[in-house]
């Protein structure tokens, strides 16, 4: 990966493993103008899963559509970005268990990401409830 400041050549300082989100973390160094970065590498979702809706058609599974139903519950709060972020890697990982050979049932995403507001906002669950369920 080239730097985000200069588009120079960058090497991997450090690299750890995070676990609950199955990601790889690295933190990149800028040999030429010495900038340092993180970046995350995670599966790309929309490669891997598949979305089964409730007429039967099949769909790439996309994060980013999770994100943002999961911040538009979580819109009240101030820290709604964070808590959304959050939110979409506990769900993902909780998904995993479901995605029978890469196939997820639309009402299976919606259940799962009501059970996790549910723990987390009572308001931001019933919101979702409201739309989802
Ligand atoms: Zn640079």
């Amino acid at each position: 990966m080239v730097c985000t400041y200069c588009g120079g050549k960058t090497e991997v300082r450090n690299s750890r493993h995070q676990k609950r989100a199955n990601q790889v973390w690295r933190r990149r160094h800028c040999l030429s103008c010495g900038a340092t970065f993180s970046t995350h590498e995670q599966a790309a979702y929309d490669s891997v899963w598949r979305v089964r809706s409730k007429d039967d058609s099949l769909v790439p599974f996309h994060e980013q559509m999770l994100f943002v139903e999961l911040y538009k519950a979580c819109e009240h709060r101030s820290s709604a970005l964070a808590d959304a972020t959050a939110l979409t890697d506990t769900v993902i990982n909780q998904l995993r268990k479901h995605a029978t050979h890469g196939l997820l049932e639309s009402h299976q995403i919606a259940i799962t990401s009501y059970e996790v507001l549910a723990r987390f906002d009572t308001a931001a669950a019933v919101y979702y409830q409201a739309r989802h369920l």
